[in-house]
């Protein structure tokens, strides 16, 4: 066999995205060595100068060379490359493997699903997506799942229900799926990576990914002063003024957690209303009173100026009164101004993982979330497409939290079950006429 190459990962503490990389390490059974940058000048100084200035943990390489962060090594794992690069590609092709249940995603939703289905015999294959755990990984402290008294991070959650989800037999694969074929039965289901599967039945619950502005210096400072994780990347950027993009929960849990590096926090809102809830807007207040964060409303950012070697040096705003200021770039009362900041975080919601399923039958909205049955009584997951069922954020553009994804998820993995067994017996009765006519 030959030698696995060196995979070596700058880890920092409380870091969602490196726990990401590890796990993903884990899964194909790769040894690795860690450097945690946490209070560690030099050694983060280092890591800065191997990852060509990149300021943002994880950064990963296999033998010396530079891999990236969570995301570049999750696109090399997409396209098959990863494991070219650590010796794990065999020939041969891949064989087509058949599964009763394919569940995509390992989010709330998707583990629920997965415990469910594995507890009614349906040996769900759980792929992991791009976003391993899902958006809960990214956050600190989850106060309102119900069970938890004390709170719970978001990370330990996910993990403590991976477990449940493999004791009742669901099987984790780590891989995207990049295509299903509905007009075949059993379905057929193509990862980036090149396996295929059939599946009788698939619950999509894929999630959602953070959305971005798509402005100039986006691209270019994306892990170098931009992100969209502020429990992963804050501490980064001690002592800078600090930006947060919008104006729900999440810009809100955001801007109070950088409260504990930033100078002072930014956030920049684009109407004069929160959509966060009180509770947050009341932490977000108290921490305005102490001097720690300022809050500028009916503001968006249309630029983001730096560079890659020296990261964020300040954005452009704009600001109207009346709020959604890029939509009145001509009004005379549109204010555009330069301000300094030397980092900024999106927290401007998410877009539905759901392209897999284009092509397929499945309605979708104009955003790419799915339609399902809702309504009262079983079947309330169904799609379209009769054996496909969707649940959590790929479905729920609306309430968006934890226990509803866990909710969906396991009506889903019900619905699913409700859908094999009327298989089975239509199969089984198809069979014995068959045997009956041949007679
Ligand atoms: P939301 O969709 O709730 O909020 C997104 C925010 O970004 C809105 O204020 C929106 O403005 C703004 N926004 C969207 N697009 C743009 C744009 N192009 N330019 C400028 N601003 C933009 O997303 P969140 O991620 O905050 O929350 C999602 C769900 O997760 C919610 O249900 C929330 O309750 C939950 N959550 C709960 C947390 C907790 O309790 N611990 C933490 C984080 C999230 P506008 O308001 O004008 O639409």
């Amino acid at each position: 066999m030959s030698e696995q190459p060196r995979v070596e990962i700058y880890t920092k503490t409380q870091c969602p995205y490196c726990d990401k990389a590890k796990d993903l390490f884990d899964s194909k059974g790769i040894e690795y060595e860690t450097y945690n940058v946490t209070g560690d000048d030099e050694l983060f100084e280092e890591m800065v100068e191997r990852a060509e200035g990149r300021k943002t943990a994880p950064e990963v390489f296999i033998d010396d060379e530079l891999i990236g962060g969570w995301d570049e090594t999750a696109a090399l794992e997409e396209t098959g490359e990863l494991d070219e690069k650590l010796g794990l590609v065999t020939d041969g092709g891949s064989e087509t493997e058949h599964r009763k249940l394919i569940i995509a995603g390992t989010g709330i939703a998707g583990l629920t699903a997965a415990i469910y289905a594995g507890r009614g015999d349906n040996q769900p294959l759980v792929i992991e997506g791009d976003e391993p755990g899902g958006q809960l990984t990214l956050t600190t402290d989850v106060a309102n799942y119900p069970g938890f008294p004390e709170g719970i991070s978001g990370p330990d959650l996910v993990n403590n229900m991976k477990e449940q989800a493999k004791q009742f037999g669901a099987e984790l694969k780590n891989g995207i799926i990049e295509s299903v074929d509905a007009d075949q039965r059993p379905f057929r289901v193509e990862l980036t990576n090149g396996d295929v599967y059939t599946a009788d039945a698939i619950i999509a619950a894929s999630g959602a990914s953070a959305r971005t502005l798509g402005i100039p210096g986006e691209d270019e400072l994306m892990g170098y002063g931009l992100s969209t994780c502020a429990t992963c990347d804050g501490a980064f950027f001690r002592d800078e003024d600090m930006l947060v993009v919008g104006g729900g929960d999440a810009a809100m849990e955001e801007a109070t957690f950088l409260t504990k590096f930033a100078d002072t926090v930014y956030i920049a809102h684009r109407r004069e209303e929160f959509r966060a809830e009180q509770y947050w807007i009341d932490r977000v207040h108290e921490k305005v009173e102490e001097g720690e964060i300022e809050i500028m409303k009916n503001t968006e950012v249309t630029e983001i100026h730096g560079s890659q070697e020296a990261g964020v040096d300040h954005v452009t705003l704009v600001e109207n009164e009346q709020g959604h200021p890029t939509d009145r770039l001509d009004d005379p009362e549109t204010n555009e101004f330069e301000f300094d900041v030397g980092a900024v975080f999106f927290a401007i919601g998410h877009t539905p993982n759901t392209a897999y399923l284009e092509g397929t039958g499945v309605t979708m909205d104009d955003e790419g979330y799915l339609r399902t049955q809702g309504g009262d009584g079983g079947g309330q997951t169904e799609t379209d497409v009769p054996g496909i069922f969707g649940a959590g954020d790929v479905v729920d553009y609306h309430y968006q939290q934890a226990v509803t994804a866990a909710g969906m998820g396991s009506k889903a993995a019900l619905d699913a079950d409700e859908y094999l067994e009327d298989l089975e017996r239509a199969e089984s009765s198809a069979e014995t006429e068959a045997a009956a006519a041949d007679d």
